[in-house]
């Protein structure tokens, strides 16, 4: 047996993907699974952006482009910025990469190596701690509560800081919780980290377009954080196109460089038509991405008062994104069983809340992008599982 570099047993996966698997080969089996384990949307990427794509390849473009990104794409990035956050961004900090986990991946590697500390959500999105493990840096966990919509509560972020972090993550509106943070506890939050000079921020902000109710305040806002705030974003979500393999990442001018070269180093840049996609995606009709939100708003609206009247089930309102984390401990199983049962004996694909961290214990993840019809048979399955379990449980005695 080749003998690995010891870094390699520190990385995690995403559970997402197994559980997916696992509902296919059942699938295969001619069992009928319904599949709210993997998080995306369940629409087809809208027609004017495949088309954009297809043109591209027709007319040639297939060679490689600049390692950052081609320029009408990074004007077209900056340009939606500027209209969704007022905010003024030169294309030049702009690195075009396949899918919003590439930008979480140079930012940690930048940033991890042992004897360093990067705080991170949890629960959450299940690659920030795998990364930080496989860097070295130690995982510093900001536990997210339910009890106040799994938004965070900024002195205790800032009360994490040691002198060893390097950097900090963050994720509204969030996965695995469809938490929302409030504009004054980011107020509070970048008020702290003056505080704080040396330390950089990642802010995930893939969800930014699907908020419920507001708008989204992203932290490109604050001018302040400008020459140590990393934006994440991308076109997997917004507009359904996870399989483009296309994201983003807004870089302080002196940390530009160093996220290039790790570009150069790793993919060279990205597939050239999924570039000039992205560039119909920004600049097409705006009518798709709010057919969509529409949709997962009414989805919303049927599901968290569906999953709060099952029995054993608690499920605060997600703000955004595409998730419910309802609370399962009153259902007397543990997230990981409950997850493996439902799949195995209900037929019903969910993700155990320890996928996301160790705080995600006592919860499980539902994605809710997927249809109504869908969902209303998934609550069924679930529904008469949990009775049936309880028609079974041996009859307790006084
Ligand atoms: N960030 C969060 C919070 C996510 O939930 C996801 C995908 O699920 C990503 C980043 C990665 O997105 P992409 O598929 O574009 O790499």
């Amino acid at each position: 047996m080749p003998i690995l570099a010891a870094r390699m047993s520190q990385l995690g996966t995403e559970s997402a993907f197994e559980v997916l698997a696992r509902a296919q080969a059942l699938q295969r089996e001619g069992k009928s699974i319904i599949n709210l384990g993997i998080g995306q949307p369940d629409f087809a990427t809208p027609a004017h952006i495949v088309e954009a794509g297809r043109k591209a390849l027709a007319d040639g473009h297939h060679g490689y482009t600049p390692a950052n990104g081609i320029l009408p794409l990074r004007e077209a990035v900056v340009a939606d910025l500027h209209r969704r956050h007022g905010v003024t961004i030169s294309p030049d900090r702009v690195l075009i990469v396949p899918g919003g986990k590439v930008t979480m991946f140079f930012a940690i590697s930048m940033f991890g190596e042992p004897g360093t500390e990067i705080l991170y959500p949890n629960p959450g999105f299940p690659i920030y701690e795998s990364v930080i493990r496989y860097s070295g840096a130690t995982p510093v966990p900001i536990r997210l509560h339910e009890s106040n919509g799994f938004s965070f509560d900024a002195e205790e972020v800032l009360g994490l800081i040691t002198p060893r972090t390097r950097l900090i993550i963050l994720n509204s509106p969030a996965n695995p919780t469809g938490g929302v943070v409030p504009k004054h506890e980011l107020d509070r939050l970048v008020a702290g980290l003056a505080r704080h000079p040396d330390v950089a921020i990642m802010s995930d902000e893939i969800y930014g377009e699907m908020v419920y109710e507001g708008t989204h305040v992203s932290l490109t806002t604050y001018p302040e954080l400008e020459d140590r705030l990393i934006l994440l974003d991308g076109w997997s979500k917004t507009y359904a196109m996870t399989g483009w393999r296309l994201g983003f990442g807004v870089w302080p001018a002196a940390l530009f460089p160093y996220a290039e070269r790790l570009a150069i180093n790793s993919h060279s840049c990205v597939n050239a038509a999924a570039q000039f996609a992205g560039i119909a995606a920004l600049t097409g009709p705006r009518a798709p991405v709010e057919q969509m939100m529409a949709a997962f708003a009414e989805r919303r609206a049927y599901i968290v008062p569906a999953l709060n009247a099952l029995p054993g089930f608690r499920c605060a309102t997600p703000g955004g994104a595409f998730y419910a984390f309802p609370n399962i401990t009153g259902t007397g199983f543990d997230s990981r069983t409950l997850q493996t049962r439902l799949l195995n004996e209900a037929g019903v694909a969910t993700v155990s809340g320890t996928s996301f961290g160790a705080f995600g214990d006592g919860n499980v993840r539902i994605s809710y992008a997927a249809s109504l019809d869908a969902l209303r048979e998934a609550v069924g399955r679930i529904g008469g599982w949990l009775e049936r379990q309880r028609a079974h449980a041996p009859a307790r005695t006084a």
